[in-house]
């Protein structure tokens, strides 16, 4: 019923210019519409058709990444979106209104966003204040820039010290303040300055801002949250930069329409969008809106939660209204188990949770108490060699030294993928946890269970190269340390009864599944195949062989992003999970994911990143395996080169396209290193870890170019035959002219 007094509210705004007459109109219509359409939502969408008018697009900038927001009840509407994402939204609240986005641009009147959509934004003004004309309307603002380009603008500005905000009559004000500069104490003064009849223009860029403040209880939601809305970490380019006007989106992007559908779900029959939908706003908000609770508002909660998650659930075929309640059941019991991480008492009494990933021990499987040696000059994970078993306890006593540090944590879980995104879930979305190891006893209990590790904070000047954990309440997992485990150890931690175990070196770490230790008889001979993979690495990327700490590698049933992923660990999908055990076989993936890993931020140009990752692949299978692949038979044969770069070339040589292709991207690599040899391009590289901050490249163009003057004069050649005229690569003209003057290409 909001929507429908919004409207009559609005039809009685004396009509003072056309452009009100036509919003009279429109209002009359979209009265009618609603009338017509049964369904409130209608009317919601009225709002935006309203502020926009005739006009059919908002334009953004390309190089905004918009952060996504989940509307929490019928006060607020979208305004802007893309599918179901909503990046903008208007909202009502008592006698005021106002917009939020999910970038600050939309909140900086010197940026795109005014300039570029003058009579959307005044339409936006007329709206947020009920003033027809603009006139009438002042901004009230904290930061001079704004001030200025406001005035700039023709709009008339005041400064605000936002303590003394509700000194002035809120009606025709609008407060457009810097998002940053909220602080706990000001919104209270905010939402009373709204709630009066004051208007209020948030833009914030909110997968930054939540980083740095408390996503669910920092100052950011919690003022927001009074106006109907969240703003989550998830963040989304838009490609073409502009949205059209009035949104087209799924009614449940505001989530109590979906709580609405929810608790009426054995009559429904969504569409498969609605569906999706309806189900993300429920997770979103579930993640940052803690006073919401979904066993409160849904009324079957009790009812599903029994049948959905019965003993034998794990291959029963769920119907889609099935799979639409599971997701929400665990999502909701994957936040509960969070919370509860670091409150063993209550997560004792979770119950009902699917255990099967990573998985529970084997049964008469001992729990122990155990020392573990932790080398305080190795930072991240320091394997323990322990499992803690699904919702049981587990009990670390930390030494003096790790106390007096005050930086270290325990983690249980090497599955650090966060899936929350996904729109299908083949695991709980967030399954490993960390906590402070704060005090002198630290309890945790993992839903889930998982390898136990010590976290190590970096850059410890370490008095000692050990200092002792004690471990209670997990079960031993085997942990293969070549150079220090034999042969017969190694057989006798078969017979553990730990899900996962690990092997591991100073260079690298693999993580495997119960099934993948079992079938490795020479843990040796694995781990020496390894170490050479991250030493060929080392070798091309000029870092020295010993490493600081070493990388880590696993398998998971689902991961956030790709088929496989860099970062630490590199993450893989189940299906290749016996090749991390193996040193044989199709190599690309783990090539490619670990050069990743090596790949350096000064020599990685737009449009590079998934090009010159693949030095290190290619050269790890022409040096390690002596298999290389730029020759026939190889991935990357003569034949394929060179119908890739005619058809690039019939293209008319676009940079466009060969940023978009990695593996033609790959050929021009491939016709340097075929003339030129790997020791040109390591030169290359080795000249990047002794630059000083003055000599990094600091714009993508610089990134560019630097590389390629670097490899031209380490080579001591005119390449621009090559660089230009064969791939038009987009050199500057002082880069031509460094590269111009080197010695001419020798034939
Ligand atoms: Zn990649």
């Amino acid at each position: 019923m909001y929507a429908l007094r919004r409207l009559i509210i609005d039809c009685f705004l004396p009509p003072v210019e056309t452009i009100m007459k036509l919003r009279v109109f429109t209002a009359f219509i979209c009265f009618i519409i609603y009338i017509m359409t049964s369904f409130g939502f209608a009317a919601t969408w009225e709002e935006s058709a309203k502020i926009a008018g005739d006009i059919k697009e908002l334009k953004a900038s390309p190089q905004w990444y918009h952060g996504i927001m989940v509307l929490l009840d019928e006060s607020a509407f979208p305004f802007a979106a893309v599918g179901n994402q909503v990046i903008g939204a208007g909202f009502e609240h008592g006698q005021g209104r106002g917009f939020a986005f999910g970038h600050s641009a939309y909140a900086e009147p010197y940026r795109e966003f005014f300039r570029d959509n003058p009579e959307l934004v005044k339409n936006m003004m007329r709206w947020a204040t009920k003033r027809s004309d603009v006139s009438q309307i002042t901004f009230l603002t904290n930061e001079t820039r704004y001030y200025n380009s406001l005035q700039r603008l023709g709009y008339k500005a005041e400064m605000i010290d936002l303590r003394k905000l509700n000194d002035k009559d809120p009606a025709g004000r609008i407060l457009l303040y810097e998002s940053s500069h909220f602080r706990f104490e000001d919104i209270d003064r905010v939402e009373e300055f709204v709630r009066r009849g004051g208007a209020f223009w948030m833009g914030c860029t909110s997968w930054w801002q939540l980083e740095h403040e408390d996503p669910i209880d920092g100052p950011t939601n919690v003022m927001m949250k009074k106006f109907g809305l969240v703003f989550t970490l998830s963040g989304m380019d838009v490609p073409n930069a502009t949205f059209s006007l009035p949104p087209q989106c799924s009614p449940y992007v505001i989530r109590s329409k979906a709580i609405q559908t929810l608790n009426n779900i054995e009559n429904e029959t969504l569409s498969d969008s609605d569906f999706q939908c309806l189900n993300n706003s429920i997770i979103n908000s579930l993640s940052f809106d803690s006073d919401f609770d979904l066993s409160k508002q849904w009324k079957d909660f009790d009812k599903y939660k029994v049948n959905l998650f019965p003993e034998s659930a794990g291959q029963r075929h769920f119907s889609r209204r099935e799979r639409i309640v599971k997701r929400l059941l665990m999502g909701y019991q994957n936040l509960r188990a969070k919370s509860y991480f670091t409150q063993p008492d209550k997560a004792e009494t979770l119950t009902g949770i699917d255990v099967s990933f990573p998985g529970k021990p084997e049964s008469g499987a001992v729990r122990v108490t155990k020392t573990v040696d932790v080398n305080p000059a190795v930072p991240d994970w320091a394997s323990t060699g322990l499992y803690a078993p699904p919702g049981e306890t587990i009990t670390v006593t930390v030494p003096e030294a790790a106390l007096k540090s005050g930086k270290y944590s325990i983690r249980i879980g090497c599955h650090k993928d966060l899936l929350w995104h996904k729109d299908e879930w083949l695991r709980y979305p967030e399954i490993s946890f960390t906590a402070p190891l704060n005090k002198q006893t630290v309890s945790v209990n993992s839903a889930f269970g998982g390898l136990i590790y010590i976290v190590v904070p970096g850059g410890a000047s370490a008095q000692t190269s050990s200092i002792q954990f004690e471990i209670s309440g997990a079960i031993e997992a085997p942990l293969y340390v070549l150079g220090k485990t034999t042969k017969e150890e190694w057989a006798e931690m078969k017979k553990l009864g730990a899900p996962w175990g690990e092997l591991a070196t100073d260079k690298i770490v693999v993580s495997v599944p119960r099934e993948q230790i079992l079938s490795v008889d020479d843990p040796e001979k694995v781990m020496r195949w390894w170490d050479s993979v991250l030493d060929t690495d080392a070798d091309l990327a000029c870092v020295p062989k010993e490493r600081k700490r070493p990388e880590r590698i696993t398998a998971d049933v689902q991961i956030s992003l790709g088929y496989m992923h860099s970062g630490y660990p590199v993450m893989t999908p189940m299906e290749v999970v016996d090749g991390l055990v193996s040193c044989h076989g199709d190599n690309w993936g783990y090539f490619h994911e670990l050069g990743h890993n090596h790949q350096n931020r000064d020599w990685v140009f737009t449009g590079s990143v998934e090009v010159s990752v693949n030095w290190f692949t290619l050269y790890c299978f022409e040096t390690l395996l002596k298999t290389p692949q730029d020759v026939p038979g190889g991935r990357m044969n003569p034949q394929r080169c060179k119908s890739m770069y005619e058809s690039y070339a019939r293209r008319g040589k676009n940079w466009d396209d060969w940023k978009r292709d990695p593996f033609l991207g790959l050929v021009l690599f491939i016709e340097l290193k075929q003339r030129y040899g790997w020791d040109a391009f390591k030169q290359t590289i080795a000249q990047y870890h002794s630059l000083s901050s003055a000599e990094r490249p600091r714009s993508d163009q610089e990134k560019l170019d630097q590389l390629f003057v670097r490899f031209s004069k380490v080579v001591n050649e005119n390449t621009l035959p090559i660089l230009v005229d064969r791939w038009n690569v987009p050199l500057s003209e002082d880069a031509k002219k460094t590269i111009s003057a080197l010695p001419p290409m020798r034939e």
